[in-house]
């Protein structure tokens, strides 16, 4: 007999191989994760929360959407949280595409864009980076048609690094139908230190409707392993993300390490300044030996190697990096140890080709 047959959109989806990286996690440069430990506070307040793990969750994740809306002055009903935001940007994509629909995004990008897209039936129009792995939003604008219903906006790049400005997203945003969602992506936007750097939120502020933040616990408030992510919104759009969101994604657990989170912001902003250090070190430390480095703005910098992608992040071992077949590596901040072993390994690379 024949096996059930899932949609045909999902034949473009590549099976996700789980592939542990050898090596111990201190030198484990390939996921962007946060390389500090846990905050002992955030560790006491979400232990609190275990011994009611025979209930649900709190579905309504109010403490959260409270917490956020103190700090970002915003209304709590806002928000829209889920499973890390990657778990949100699949409900964005439900709730706004289906088949028939196009979605622009940049391309090198985010490795979850495509399939989300694809998961929602829509179609991915991807448009190029520009040489120096900036969005190329003028290119992206003209790549909108009247079956366009989002577009996506990654600001900082994963993998590349650059972030947008905002005097290009507002150009952009202008040009582009009410009625099409941006969706801007700041997965890493705590670790920005461009003045002219792109804010989602400015637009949120000047009451754009159509305009999405994307925003994580998983990089700089280091709770990747919790899977804590939100939408912040128009109140509709929220509204439509909660509708399809699975409910309950978001543990009693995580709420309460992510409400710790956000109320410890001063401790961990010394954490995310030792990052920025790092990065800045590292790009440093890589341009002196000859590589050509985009500016990164986020917490990992892109090494773009074309066809030696993977054959460079075999070299480095046992230091763990990001290869992307044919297209470059891209290596996570780490701690000062790891990043001198990669800046070591990378000059020894260069001196043995
Ligand atoms: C890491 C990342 C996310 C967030 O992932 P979570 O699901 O919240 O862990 C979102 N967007 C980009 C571009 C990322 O790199």
């Amino acid at each position: 007999m024949p096996a059930p047959e899932p949609r045909p959109a999902l034949a473009g989806i590549p099976v996700y191989r789980a592939g542990r990286p050898a090596g111990s996690d201190d030198l484990k440069l390939s996921s962007n994760e946060n390389p500090y430990p846990p905050l002992p506070g955030v560790m006491e307040r979400a232990a609190a929360t275990l011994g009611r793990m025979n209930r649900y969750p709190d579905a309504g994740v109010t403490d959260l959407y409270e917490a956020l809306a103190r700090t970002t002055g915003l209304a709590a009903d806002r928000f829209a949280a889920g499973t890390g935001s990657v778990s949100v940007l699949f409900s964005l994509m439900t709730a706004y595409c289906g088949p028939g629909d196009e979605v622009v995004l940049p391309w090198r990008s985010f490795e979850a864009y495509p399939i989300a897209i694809a998961a929602a039936g829509a179609t991915a129009v991807p448009v190029p980076l520009r040489a120096d792995a900036t969005h190329d939003l003028d290119a992206m604008a003209a790549a909108v048609t009247e079956r366009t219903r989002v577009v996506l906006v990654c600001t900082p790049n994963n993998p590349t690094g650059p972030v947008v400005t905002q005097a290009e997203l507002e150009r952009f945003v202008a040009a582009v139908a009410d009625h099409v969602l941006v969706v801007v992506d700041e997965a890493y936007v705590e670790f920005v230190r461009r003045d002219d750097a792109a804010t989602g939120l400015s637009f949120l502020a000047a009451g754009r409707q159509n305009v999405v933040v994307l925003r994580t616990f998983s990089k700089a408030f280091g709770l990747a392993g919790l899977r804590v992510g939100y939408a912040i919104a128009d109140v509709l759009v929220a509204e439509a993300v909660r509708k399809v969101t699975p409910p309950f994604g978001v543990t009693d657990l995580a709420q309460a390490a992510a409400v710790a989170s956000l109320e410890a912001a001063d401790e961990l902003g010394e954490r995310v300044e030792a990052v920025v250090t790092g990065r800045i070190a590292l790009l440093e430390g890589l341009r002196a030996q000859g590589w050509e480095v985009p500016d990164s703005q986020a917490n990992f910098v892109w090494l773009p190697l074309g066809p030696d992608a993977h054959l460079l992040a075999e070299r480095v071992h046992p230091v763990s990096v990001r290869p992307f077949a044919g297209e470059g590596v891209r290596v996570s901040v780490g701690t000062p140890e790891a990043c001198d072993r990669f800046l070591d390994l990378a000059a020894r690379w260069l001196t043995g080709r």
